[in-house]
């Protein structure tokens, strides 16, 4: 923006001006540069936005602070790693807390840390930590926050920070409870990892609410990975309690530039020129995605949640494929042997 204003050349930005230039090839895919975040100025967002009280009207909710931008993660489906980058930037604490002080003193004390993950990879435990301890140290000591938290990358010290600090409600996105499917969508965690340190949590004091995201039929679902996924769920509902624990089921949207796209690409489900912009009925139907084999299935199920039980939907969905298909043991979802295939053999 400030090379807009100076009238100087955009070139080496990641960014084009339409009817002017055409976008470099795979310009989607160059990495953000890495500039230093500092806090909002809410004094000035005031002075040049008449509805800015409307923000923070609705006093029950959480207002927004980004703490870092980026995510190194490969989930097949995600686009957070498009439009921010791979590479982690981490805004320096001092202004993430400045930037909350100013939201305090206006009254608010529910904030949401809005990165794509809190604590993207075991790398920056230690930033979450100087993070939570200076928030600590400024003495707001009675508010509340929540977050998207990979849960695998938690230690102990983390989890009691966590709590400290006021956390009441946080979101795993681990999308399946079988470990099988989870190293199919690239996602690189162990679920066995997640449930030692939710448990870790769990003995740090936590007893808020839990939103666990499930989206059914990413790539290779079976009627045994979905039984996975319900034992899966039955283990973090004996940790945190099953009233604390509510799973979100949605179905992903698939997304340009992801491993999914490509997969839709190569098994012809979506065409290569599809406008993601463009949601017909036909469009729409393939880019919420639930694919044959099971896409029916997972319909029928979903009806039947929405009929008897539309205010506890996921928790629905979960009694209904347990009641349909049955349950199996917690370590076959924990387990994903490496199935070898064989090798040609060289002829001589
Ligand atoms: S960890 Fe979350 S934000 Fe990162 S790539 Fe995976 S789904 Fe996206």
């Amino acid at each position: 923006m400030e090379k807009l204003v100076r009238n100087q050349s955009l070139d080496q930005e990641r960014c084009y001006i339409v009817g002017e230039a055409k976008p470099r090839k795979r310009l989607i895919h160059e990495q953000p540069a890495a500039i230093e975040k500092t806090a909002c100025n809410y004094d000035y967002i005031k002075s040049i936005w008449r509805d800015f009280e409307y923000y923070f009207e609705a006093d029950d909710f959480y207002v927004g602070v980004q703490t870092k931008r980026g995510c190194p993660h490969n989930c097949c489906y995600c686009v957070y790693t498009v439009i921010e980058g791979k590479q982690v930037r981490i805004n320096p604490a001092d202004e993430v807390v400045a930037e909350m002080r100013q939201l305090y003193d206006r009254g608010i004390r529910n904030f949401w840390f809005t990165d794509a993950q809190f604590v993207p990879a075991r790398r920056y435990i230690e930033d979450a930590k100087e993070l939570l301890r200076k928030i600590i140290a400024s003495g707001m000591t009675d508010i509340h926050w929540a977050a998207y938290i990979r849960a695998d990358n938690l230690d102990p010290e983390l989890a009691s920070l966590m709590v400290q600090t006021g956390m009441n409600y946080f979101e795993i996105g681990i999308t399946s409870g079988s470990q099988e499917l989870v190293r199919k969508m690239r996602m690189g965690y162990n679920l066995r990892t997640v449930l030692q340190n939710c448990q870790d949590l769990k003995d740090a004091g936590f007893d808020a609410m839990v939103s666990v995201n499930y989206s059914f039929n990413v790539i290779d679902e079976t009627y045994d990975t979905i039984r996975q996924t319900v034992v899966y769920h039955r283990a973090l509902e004996a940790i945190f309690g099953a009233d604390k624990v509510e799973p979100a089921i949605f179905f992903i949207g698939l997304q340009p530039h992801t491993h999914l796209e490509d997969y839709a690409f190569e098994n012809d489900i979506v065409d290569r020129n599809y406008n993601p912009l463009i949601q017909t009925p036909m469009n729409g139907r393939k880019l919420l995605w639930n694919p044959e084999p099971l896409g029916a299935f997972f319909g029928s199920v979903c009806l039947e949640a929405w009929k008897s039980n539309p205010n506890d939907f996921g928790r629905e969905v979960m009694a209904i494929l347990e009641r349909r298909l049955g349950t199996t043991t917690l370590e076959s979802a924990l387990s994903a042997p490496i199935v070898e295939k064989p090798k040609d053999l060289v002829k001589a």
